[in-house]
């Protein structure tokens, strides 16, 4: 099998209402750009992209020279011809490495008639339970705000009613520390018997960090994510607050898992399938955690369906995934996937059972999803459509103010 074409197409696939973040929001949409990968055996394999609000269809026809004639099974070779790591220091590749990775895979999966996680090792689940994952939110038609303490408890019950999540993370770092505190605290209150995190993206002071976490020692956390930025301000919080710390942000890759396993700072690391350069670097990493006893979760850095199949995938063969993991999805109005979105059972999604990543595109959507991005553009994932001027500051001294209920037109 041999790579003849691959093709970007970049889509704007509505949210249900805009989500704000520490750095800024999501605004109403998200914009991904769908990779489909030619084999010269008319198979295609598909991949997904993010991007902080923008494209990348330049970038991935940038890689045809590179990929022509290659073989999808060659995964470590693909590795090396794109992304290897010295070369990575002038063109870092690595989050479209992964779309592609994602791609053979599903191209592999393809020709042998056999889903993905089977070529991970076989599948040790059906189905992968996910968090609630609460941001906070400007009102879009037919979605209400969410931003005050009841608010967020009546947004939370809603999504507990309708997928059955029992662990609720909280999205925070938007407004001032005291008040998510609040906000914290609320949740606790209305789900006692569920479990909590929260993660500010990295955004609080080490003083703030240390006092968030000590305020929440006795809550059924699972964890407090990324409360302040880097492995040194991460060991400082560890050292003195008696709650499970994990990262997203800075063990992202081999050099800092071993850093963290030499001198740890995070007791839970978040693969992301995007951010580590493919769903096999995810795997790797995950065996690393078992043999250190660090604790696994799933990262959504914003998904549609197909990259939604390579978190189930890797969820279905992970032995120490003890963490539910966390996904964007329900936040989404719809999919570009055959079927539209996949659905939500007692708190969890099935794993698809077809060959490869088990997701086919729906052609219809993503033309209407495409022309949706021809109108709308990118939008900037790193600036408040509320709060003009505003950009994010590590730490954030600067944040919104809780009691201005803010309408957005975007
Ligand atoms: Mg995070």
């Amino acid at each position: 099998m041999k790579i003849v074409d691959i093709r970007a197409t970049t889509v704007a696939v509505p949210l249900e209402a805009p989500l704000r973040h520490s750095n800024g929001a999501h605004w109403g949409r998200f914009v991904r750009t769908i990779v489909e990968v030619e084999a010269d055996n008319g198979l295609v394999g598909l991949g997904e992209m993010g991007g902080g609000g923008e494209s990348a269809e330049a970038a991935f026809s940038a890689l045809m020279p590179y990929l022509r004639g290659h073989d999808p099974f060659q995964l470590e070779a693909l590795r090396f011809k794109i992304a290897n790591p010295t070369a990575s220091l002038y063109n870092n590749r690595t989050q479209l490495l992964a779309a592609i990775e994602f791609a053979c895979i599903d191209l592999i999966g393809q020709q042998l008639g056999v889903p993905a996680s089977d070529l991970l090792g076989g599948r040790l689940r059906d189905s992968v339970p996910f968090a609630s994952y609460l941001f906070y939110r400007y009102a879009a038609e037919g979605y209400s705000e969410v931003r005050t303490p009841d608010q967020l408890v009546e947004h939370t019950r809603e999504l507990k009613a309708a997928h059955g999540f029992t662990v609720h993370k909280l999205k925070g770092g938007v407004f001032p520390p005291d008040f998510e505190l609040e906000c914290y605290r609320a949740l606790a209150a209305a789900f006692p018997d569920d479990r909590l995190r929260y993660d500010p993206n990295a955004v609080l002071s080490v003083a703030e960090g240390l006092r968030f976490g000590r305020a929440i020692e006795e809550l059924n956390n699972e964890y407090l994510e990324d409360p302040v930025w880097g492995l040194e301000g991460l060991r400082v919080i560890r050292e003195q607050v008696r709650v499970p710390l994990a990262t997203n942000t800075v063990v992202v890759n081999f050099e800092q898992l071993a850093s963290n396993v030499l001198r740890r700072a995070a007791d839970v690391v978040l693969l992301d399938t995007t951010f580590w350069g493919g769903i096999r670097p995810c795997v790797k990493a995950a065996g690393v955690c078992e043999t250190f006893q660090l604790g696994v979760a799933v990262h959504s850095s914003g998904e549609l369906g197909i990259q939604l199949a390579t978190m189930l995938h890797l969820g279905a063969v992970l032995p120490n995934l003890t963490y539910a993991a966390d996904a964007h999805y329900h936040q989404l109005r719809d999919d570009v996937i055959e079927g539209g979105k996949l659905a939500y059972a007692d708190g969890a999604i099935a794993v698809p059972t077809g060959p490869g990543l088990g997701v086919r595109l729906d052609k219809d959507r993503v033309a209407q999803y495409a022309e949706l991005y021809r109108e709308l553009g990118g939008y900037p994932y790193d600036r408040d459509p509320g709060r003009p001027g505003w950009y994010a500051q590590v730490p954030n001294e600067r944040f919104a103010d809780p009691t201005v209920s803010v309408e957005v037109s975007i």
